[in-house]
């Protein structure tokens, strides 16, 4: 089954306007009605964020590097699980994707899956396939591994494999499947890499990393939401062991995880105007950075690839995945509850 072009588009956001940039014209989408219409060119907001990560590297933003917000504001909760029988990438590549019989047969043989959602899983990532945002056999295999029917929450029973974010309580949502799908397969993580996950919300990124990697890293702000994925994550390492390896800290992932810096793959599910500079200290020289990089009203999924020589000096190279297509996160939040990026003229929600 096909999607029609810029059909996701209306689905990515949790906002009733989406709004893509081609060549100069937008779409503006309110409830599946387009309308074409001319705008100022979005180049200029490019350059003013280049401007903001320049800003971030230099030495005096680097310095806050190794603060940890969430000791200073009393709390400190880890949960560093040992490896039970770690499941990962050797049981995804063991798991044949070539047909629907022969994939269900796989499953129902070698998995504890809810045999109900299956078959909707199948078509939900054939769909993911088509649109491109799934790309390399692996993440294909590391989405069909993972029940997003264990991390969608109970009040939205039905939705599990709809296209779209889902609230999952505390003002945080399970990011729309498209989305989710388009930033891992950008990661581009590969089995050793070591994977840090800013905003664990409902636990289903970090649950799809770990069939991608053993090394997975993920922060959460809000209290009681890490406490809910974490006691969710402990019931399922029952049954899907590869959830053992996914490390989970409390606290404000805008200071990273310095302790097992350096990362290879940083995935941030928060919005945010700049660059977090401690994160980009974190990222490996050759690692990449994904992110919703933009004002509060609107983001663009950026891939900050950084390399750095031998005197220090670092480059980035920076890459729209999805173009000039904008999608709206939950704000990247200190633990005072106040948003990281600058109050914007356009957010006017
Ligand atoms: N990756 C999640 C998406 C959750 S939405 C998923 O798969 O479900 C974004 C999450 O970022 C929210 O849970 C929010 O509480 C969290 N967040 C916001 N600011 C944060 C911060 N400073 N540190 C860690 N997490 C943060």
């Amino acid at each position: 089954m096909g999607k029609k072009p810029f059909a996701f588009l209306r689905k990515s956001v949790p906002a009733p306007i989406v709004i893509a940039v081609s060549s100069g014209i937008v779409v503006c989408s309110f409830i599946g009605l387009s309308v074409p219409m001319f705008v100022a060119a979005y180049s200029e907001k490019v350059a003013s964020y280049e401007e903001v990560v320049a800003a971030s590297m230099t030495e005096e933003t680097l310095r806050v590097t190794g603060h940890s917000g969430s000791e200073e504001a009393g709390f400190r909760y880890e949960t560093l699980p040992g490896i039970l029988k770690y499941d990962g990438p050797r049981l995804a590549q063991s798991m044949p994707i070539g047909t629907k019989e022969a994939w269900l047969s796989w499953m129902r043989r070698n998995r504890n899956d809810n045999p109900v959602f299956l078959e909707e899983r199948w078509e939900w990532a054939q769909n993911l396939v088509i649109t491109s945002e799934l790309g390399r056999p692996e993440d294909v295999r590391a989405f069909l591994l993972t029940p997003r029917e264990h991390f969608v929450r109970a009040q939205n029973k039905g939705l599990e494999y709809a296209d779209t974010w889902l609230p999952i309580g505390y003002g945080a949502t399970i990011t729309d499947p498209d989305v989710v799908s388009m930033m891992t397969s950008t990661l581009n993580v590969n089995p050793g890499d070591k994977v840090l996950e800013i905003g664990t919300g409902s636990g289903y990124q970090s649950a799809i990393l770990s069939y991608l990697t053993k090394d997975v890293y993920t922060i959460e702000i809000i209290k009681p939401l890490f406490i809910e994925t974490d006691a969710i994550y402990k019931d399922l390492e029952k049954s899907f062991p590869s959830y053992s390896v996914i490390n989970r800290k409390l606290g404000d992932g805008y200071y990273g995880w310095e302790e097992y810096a350096p990362f290879d793959k940083i995935i941030v599910t928060c919005s945010i105007d700049h660059i977090p500079p401690p994160l980009l200290k974190q990222l490996n020289s050759g690692g990449i950075m994904v992110l919703p990089l933009g004002p509060p009203s609107r983001q663009y999924i950026m891939e900050i690839v950084k390399s750095e020589d031998e005197d220090g000096s670092i480059t980035l190279s920076r890459r729209d995945v999805y173009n000039g297509v904008s999608v709206k996160f939950i704000p990247f939040r200190d633990e005072k509850g106040s948003s990281y990026s600058s109050p914007s003229v356009e957010n006017t929600q």
